[in-house]
């Protein structure tokens, strides 16, 4: 059988190429920092990693997942309800839910487990699921598993969400999703307006905060602090593969009956592996570092600040930004190949972004800043910058 099979995958992938959509990984030698070299020899910059806080290799983050190793083993080689819930998985249960003054917390393999396993467990067909346009695959994956009611708003656009709320008076219970910053614009989803329709319309509020905690806020705390909506939040979800350390893991924090029935229900949670020690003591360790010093959030966000405003005096186009995503606007497909290739000669790593990944006739290079970046890595991408723009014509 497999001949046909062959054959058919062969001319998928050679149209996938023609369409210029096939993604090449890029092999990179060194640890995830911001000075990488990639495995032709060149050395380059990093400035498309979701390292926000510059946690993926720091000295406290690996020494806490060596001594976990040590302590607690390599594997748990169980899921969390036969024997894979180590003291370790709890506290960290609750550091989460501290950092986010939740009730309790439900860890995962992943966040896309987490919005996978969120819905299905605590919704059918009665309800409805109202969810912005731009949500992450994970979410809208999730949501197709559960038989919910499904809405859909325009990004961040309040009057479809009322609309939708509205219909969606027909169900039992109303779910509003959103992510909480946009990973392609870099946009903080209007949680304030969004708590405020829920309240008025009787919808419950989830915000996935993947690229927004650890950013957004005044001590990076997400969009409960951004927007001061403590309370009003019923579900959060968030990854440990950003902002927090980079590794894997992902987690549902939220009111205590909702994490009560995800343990009993959520087919993720029930089914799969617990994450090893030496993920959950290195990401106890994240939340200790952010509890004792705001430092690092405060340096990404002097970052951000420092390479806007360069990047705007420059005469680049950046899209309106709250959090450490900075979309450097070029509009044409073909113009941010190019470009993001001409970058990477001058030792600059970072992606221009196209349709279907962004819509028609928006390209840009997606630039993600983050802690571990000294003023000479930030004054080296601006200067390549200005000149590939200069070659190419941009500014
Ligand atoms: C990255 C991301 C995820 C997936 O997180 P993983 O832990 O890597 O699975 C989910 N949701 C959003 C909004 C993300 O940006």
């Amino acid at each position: 059988m497999y001949g046909s099979f062959q054959n058919y995958l062969t001319n998928e992938l050679t149209a996938i190429e023609a369409a210029g959509l096939y993604k090449n990984e890029r092999v990179i030698v060194t640890p995830q920092q911001a000075v990488i070299r990639i495995a032709d020899g060149r050395e380059a910059l990093n400035f498309c990693a979701n390292n926000y806080l510059g946690l993926s290799n720091h000295p406290r983050v690996i020494k806490a997942a060596q001594a976990a190793m040590d302590e607690r083993g390599y594997g748990i080689s169980s899921v969390r309800f036969i024997c894979g819930t180590q003291d370790l998985h709890k506290e960290l249960e609750a550091a989460i839910a501290r950092y986010f003054r939740t009730d309790d917390t439900i860890l995962y393999a992943a966040c896309f487990d987490a919005n996978g396993g969120v819905f299905e467990p605590l919704f059918d067909e009665r309800d409805a699921i109202i969810s912005d346009a731009l949500n992450h695959a994970s979410i809208i994956d999730g949501v197709r598993l559960c038989k919910a009611q499904r809405y859909r708003y325009a990004n961040a656009d309040m009057d479809e969400l009322e609309d939708c709320l509205k219909t969606a008076q027909a169900q039992r219970f109303r779910i509003v999703v959103t992510d909480g910053v946009f990973s392609m614009d870099g946009n903080v989803a209007p949680i304030d307006r969004i708590c405020s329709l829920a309240d008025r319309y009787d919808a419950l509020v989830m915000v996935d905060e993947s690229h927004s905690a650890g950013v957004v806020g005044r001590t990076g705390r997400g969009v409960s602090e951004h927007f001061d909506v403590y309370g009003k939040i019923d579900i959060y979800t968030g990854t440990l593969g950003k902002a927090f350390g980079g590794a894997i893991g992902g987690f549902t924090t939220g009111r205590r009956e909702i994490i009560a029935m995800l343990r009993q229900r959520s087919r993720p949670y029930l089914f799969s592996n617990s994450i090893p020690p030496a993920v959950v003591k290195a990401g106890l360790e994240v939340f200790k570092m952010l509890d004792e010093s705001d430092a690092l959030h405060a340096q990404q966000q002097e970052n951000v600040r420092y390479f806007i405003d360069r990047m705007q005096a420059a005469g680049f186009d950046i899209k309106p930004t709250q959090s450490a995503i900075c979309a450097v606007m070029l509009y044409d497909a073909r113009l941010s190949q190019a470009f993001a290739a001409r970058m990477l000669d001058e030792g600059i790593y970072v992606v221009g972004f196209y349709y279907p990944v962004v819509p028609k006739g928006q390209a840009r290079i997606r630039v993600q800043l983050s802690a571990a970046h000294e003023k000479a890595h930030l004054d080296k991408a601006i200067e390549a910058f200005v000149k590939v723009g200069r070659e190419l014509g941009v500014v």
